[in-house]
């Protein structure tokens, strides 16, 4: 735990926290360590960037893991590091959210493996910079299934193989992107508003089982795919982060635990809630063009 002090402000604790795709080299736990004490949570996308650092922090609360998503190989590394770091048992398995047929089967090896699932996190995403009036119409479709239809495809297996009989907690990952029309972003805003109704639409049906469904949507957090896509270090650069509130991006362990929190008994009394984890960023950042314009076209050369 490191202890920042701008001039002129109060002490605030940052979470320690690595830019690369590794675990925590120190950790200084603010919750109980048996917060998730043998429960199993199922997190999409938990191979890499915000998800695994999910995945970790559950972990060293006593909660064993399954990382799901396409490229098998990332996420057997992954659950290796995982379970060394923390003690816990980790299960790579390969899925597509956007195949019904491979989550079923992937929820079926869970419940074989650990003979019961108490958490699902639905983080798995994807998204990039791109004006509409350039943007494919493949390209829409295919955040739409990613983001959306993945997290519907993926909380109704979970819900119909277990969830429905034992209760258990979701937590979707969510963005700010829609708040306000951010630029560039009508593919991932879009279809991160339809999460955050439908985070809302289940709690409702699904609280009756015992389900809670909640989401975090993060702001800018560094040491990601998300951060180095939609324009962060640039940014950094710029001193855009000096117009947020909090003067700074989060960090993949603060997410982590916020989402650490809507997936435990915490938070017991709470659903259908979206916590925005952004340093206020979204309430005060630019919704600036022409910057981010300039962002994408400097990606498109670098990526050429
Ligand atoms: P990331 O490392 O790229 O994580 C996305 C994960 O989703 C990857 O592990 C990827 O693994 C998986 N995935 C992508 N398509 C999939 C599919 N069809 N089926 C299954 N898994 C799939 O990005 P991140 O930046 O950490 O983002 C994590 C979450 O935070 C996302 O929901 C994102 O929208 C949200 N978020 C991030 C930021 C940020 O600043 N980073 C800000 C706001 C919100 P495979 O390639 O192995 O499939």
């Amino acid at each position: 735990m490191v202890i920042i002090m701008a001039e002129n402000k109060s002490k605030e604790f940052l979470p320690e926290d690595v830019g690369s795709d590794d675990c925590l080299t120190s950790y200084t736990h603010i919750y109980s360590p048996d917060l998730l004490k043998d429960q199993v949570a199922f997190i999409t996308g938990g191979g890499s960037g915000i998800g695994l650092r999910i995945a970790e922090i559950f972990m060293r609360h006593g909660c064993d893991t399954v990382i799901a998503s396409r490229n098998l190989d990332k996420l057997r590394e992954a659950a290796v590091k995982l379970s060394v770091a923390s003690g816990r048992r980790c299960l790579p398995l390969c899925i597509d959210v956007r195949q019904p047929e491979s989550i079923v089967a992937a929820v079926e090896d869970t419940l074989k493996e650990f003979g019961r699932l108490d958490v699902l996190i639905n983080n798995a995403a994807g998204n990039f910079l791109c004006p509409a009036s350039t943007l494919s119409f493949n390209a829409f479709k295919t955040v739409m299934e990613i983001d959306t239809m993945g997290t519907f495809n993926t909380s109704k297996v979970v819900y119909e193989k277990w969830f429905k009989d034992h209760g258990g907690n979701i937590v979707n990952i969510s963005a700010t992107l829609g708040y306000r029309g951010q630029a560039l972003q009508v593919h991932a805003g879009s279809a991160k508003a339809a999460n955050d109704a439908m985070t809302k639409h289940l709690a409702v049906e699904w609280g009756p089982s015992g389900v809670r469904v909640n989401a975090v949507a993060p702001g800018p957090i560094s040491g990601t795919e998300g951060y180095r896509r939609l324009g962060g270090p640039r940014g950094e650069v710029a001193g855009a982060f000096q117009s947020i509130p909090m003067q700074r991006a989060g960090n993949k362990t603060e997410m982590a635990h916020c989402t650490l929190f809507l997936a435990s008994p915490a938070s017991s009394y709470v659903t259908g809630t979206i916590l925005v984890a952004d340093g206020g960023a979204w309430l005060t950042s630019a919704n600036d063009v022409a910057m981010l314009l300039g962002y994408w076209s400097a990606e498109k050369k670098r990526d050429k």
